[in-house]
């Protein structure tokens, strides 16, 4: 065998993933070097191939190697290898990035890296304070990203030719800036403009001091930065904060601060080795963090517990916050409107502000900042946006390689879903789809994402709701289309997302998604396997007055609970006696069995909030009272569900729950008491649910398991219950996530249709 050592063989080898402008071409060739193995390596989309030809344990090594010494940004999502015939080659080759067939990934945005950092400081570096410095490590990728593979030529760097010094680097495999699409300098680049008030225009460190100037005095500016225009501020002057209020057109819902390190995070919020591995993670997304000791101006956060908080990501803002110190960095755009990526659009601002600081290099791609927290020892995403945006979700099952899927999301939280074999894309969060702009900024992103992903859908999967704006979408695209039940697609979403094959019990609590049976859903069990569902158990119906607008009105709702359990004549509202008649004659009513409401009832009758000014404002007043009270060691008032089964449903009944709010008691006890009740709820269906079914995986999702005392609540009992319990990870829990759970039961549909022949 010693000669059969010696002997050479060819292979192949196939990386599927990131695996494009983060290094591994040079990465590799240096490893074949290294190795005594010629051959060649070429990426074309989401795959980079590999001829290897060599003996039999330095192929092993090099491909070991690869896998473990891999450049830090590479993400492999699968890895092979397969014999090829004999062929000879002259060294090892790198070859030029060709277009693709199969999945396409692309990178996000990455934060600015150490290094890059480090040369921006250095008086002697050709880069000292270029606001745009990079490499091949670090920068944007997504948000200028026009179309794969990701070449300069593709991207918005396109219009800014090399430089001599850029261009040798760039083409120097042993530079940090080898391929880095996205190289520039002083010279080439793109530079700084600030434009003031009055429309003079400066440039480069006098557009940068201008800036600083402006933030100094009190000012507010527009910054422009990866996937859009942020407003920046001083967090500490109340009177500025409410001028970007006005703005903004946003009168309460808190706003981002962006801090220059971590002492300085730590000093304003309460940090967890978690949380802080998230704010320094490449992403840099927004943290949502406890207050800590030293406050900021009140009308950044209003009477929220957190503080949303992030670390600078780009260069510039490195540079900004050194000289200004933290920042509100909210996304530059009125209320819920897109977020500004253009220039011109921009400028039509410049009178409300003081000032502009901005590039000509063009944002591909709107990407808000991203927002998570971590909950249960895990990371929440609240909005999925830049930094993750658009790394695709591997589903469970093989798939069929070819037959794409769009699923259309839900409605408030606009985000939809291009999926193909076993890789589903969510998109970036679009927004309120009822907004202005957000529908069209929705449908441009579905053909770039078709575009660029190379998914050409053959179904379409949309909510059962027949108003929404995305199930009409989905429509209007004359595709076969498949109609998911709202509480369903939120379960699915943690099926896709854990691979989870066996049968699951879901729990989906949020404000209001469309029954099968016409109701308005939202406490929901349901029994999952694959793409089917039954539901198996839900709050118990309460009627309700009016139409959706009406959800709002937290002490509407309280009064239909009140109204439900027959304890009505306790509300002081002068509405009881027009409603109770309404309700007794069914006049304009409907089922209820959302968690949403219950939770908004609760706030109103604990005097913790009484009308949501903007999403889940009552909801988040009652975790505050609940949390406040356990931060003083009170103890929860006692209260329980009550759960029977009618015809083989489980119905919670949350009558004695609603009369023990109604006591009068310390409201932070019962607000307590109350959260405490809606977890040993669920755990009880939950164990009630496995007694019948034999089901001991648990999903929770819906965007009531944003509230952190509840989830993390419910998650403990049921780990102490024996339950495997799984939560969204990688999508949000709220409506944002449910595209996911279309597309994997799209999917799985057309799969078993396939099979069965009749597709
Ligand atoms: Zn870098
Ligand atoms: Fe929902």
């Amino acid at each position: 065998m010693a000669e059969g050592k010696e002997e050479k063989h060819n292979i192949i080898i196939r990386l599927y993933g990131i695996v494009q402008s983060v290094g591994l071409r040079p990465f590799v060739e240096r490893l074949a070097r290294a190795h005594s193995i010629t051959g060649a390596v070429r990426n074309s989309g989401g795959l980079l191939e590999i001829e290897a030809r060599g003996t039999a344990p330095r192929l092993e090594a090099f491909y070991r190697d690869i896998l473990e010494k891999k450049p830090k940004h590479a993400l492999i999502v699968h890895s092979e290898t397969h014999n090829a015939p004999h062929e000879d080659f002259n060294g090892f080759a790198i070859e030029k990035s060709s277009d693709a067939k199969g999945p396409v990934f692309l990178s996000p945005d990455i934060c600015v890296c150490h290094d890059c950092v480090r040369e921006m400081y250095d008086p002697k570096d050709a880069r000292y304070r270029h606001p745009f410095i990079s490499c091949m490590s670090c920068g944007p990728r997504y948000s200028i990203i026009e179309g794969a593979p990701y070449d300069r030529e593709n991207t918005t760097m396109r219009e800014f030719g090399m430089c001599p010094m850029c261009a040798r680097e760039y083409a120097d495999n042993g530079d940090r800036r080898f391929h880095a699409q996205t190289i520039s300098c002083h010279e080439c680049g793109p530079y700084l403009l600030f434009r003031d008030p009055e429309g003079k225009t400066y440039t480069r460190e006098e557009a940068f001091g201008k800036a600083v100037e402006a933030v100094k005095g009190g000012g507010i500016i527009a910054v422009k930065g990866i996937g859009g225009y942020h407003l920046a501020c001083s967090p500490y002057s109340e009177e500025t904060v409410m001028r970007l209020r006005e703005i903004k057109m946003r009168e309460l819902k808190p706003f981002a601060v962006m801090f220059p390190d971590m002492e300085s995070v730590k000093r304003h919020c309460e940090v967890s080795a978690r949380e802080e591995a998230l704010l320094e993670s490449d992403a840099r997304p927004i943290v949502l963090l406890e207050k800590g000791e030293e406050s900021l101006a009140p009308a950044v956060c209003n009477k929220s517990r957190f503080v949303g908080a992030f670390l600078w990501y780009t260069p510039l803002q490195a540079m900004l916050l050194a000289e200004c110190g933290p920042l509100v960095m909210t996304s530059a755009n009125v209320s819920e409107d897109p977020i500004i990526n253009d220039d011109e659009e921009m400028m039509k601002w410049s009178r409300r502000l003081d000032g502009i600081l901005y590039n000509e290099r063009k944002i591909a791609v709107r990407l808000d900042d991203s927002v998570v927290r971590s909950v249960a020892g895990k990371t929440q995403m609240i909005r999925r946006s830049r930094g993750y945006a658009p790394l695709p979700v591997l589903l469970p099952g093989t798939g069929i390689e070819g037959y794409g899927v769009f699923a259309a999301g839900g409605e408030l939280k606009g985000s939809f879903c291009l999926a193909s074999g076993r890789f589903a894309y969510p998109s970036q969060h679009l927004g309120d789809l009822g907004g202005l702009g957000n529908g069209s900024v929705y449908r441009e992103t579905f053909e770039r994402m078709k575009r660029i992903f190379r998914i050409e859908p053959r179904i379409a999967a949309c909510d059962m709701h027949p108003g929404y704006e995305s199930s009409l979408f989905a429509r209007s695209l004359g595709l076969p289309l498949i109609e998911v039940q709202h509480h369903h697609a939120h379960i699915a979403s943690v099926i896709a997302e854990h691979g989870l094959l066996k049968p699951v019990i879901g729990v989906a609590f949020d404000g209001t998604g469309y029954g099968e049976d016409g109701a308005v859903w939202g406490g929901e069990f349901l029994i999952c396997e694959c793409e089917a569902y039954r539901r198996a158990g839900h709050l118990k119906y309460v009627k309700f007055l009016g139409g959706d607008e009406g959800m709002r009105d937290a002490a509407k709702s309280a009064l239909m609970y009140l109204i439900d359990c027959g304890s009505g004549n306790v509300t002081k509202d002068p509405r009881w006696p027009l409603i109770s008649a309404a309700v007794e004659n069914g006049v304009n009513t409907h089922d209820n069995s959302s968690m949403g409401r219950l939770f908004d009832a609760a706030a109103a009758l604990l005097g913790a909030c009484s009308y949501n000014r903007y999403e889940a404002e009552c909801a988040s007043a009652l975790e505050n009272l609940a949390h406040a009270a356990l931060r003083r060691g009170i103890k929860p008032l006692q209260m329980r569900f009550d759960i029977c089964e009618r015809e083989g449903m489980l119905i919670a009944d949350a009558s004695p729950v609603i009369r023990a709010l109604c006591e009068n008691a310390d409201a932070g006890a019962a607000a307590l008491g109350f959260h405490r009740a809606a977890a040993d709820m669920t755990v009880s269906m939950c164990e009630r649910l496995r007694d019948k079914n034999g089901i001991n995986d648990v999903a929770l999702s819906g965007g009531v398991f944003q509230n952190t005392l509840l989830l993390e609540d419910t998650m403990e009992k049921l780990k102490e219950k024996g339950f495997a319990a799984y939560m969204n990870e990688a999508v949000p829990p709220n409506d944002a996530g449910i595209c996911l759970g279309q597309a994997y039961i799209g999917l799985k549909k057309m799969e078993k249709r396939g099979t069965l022949g009749c597709a």
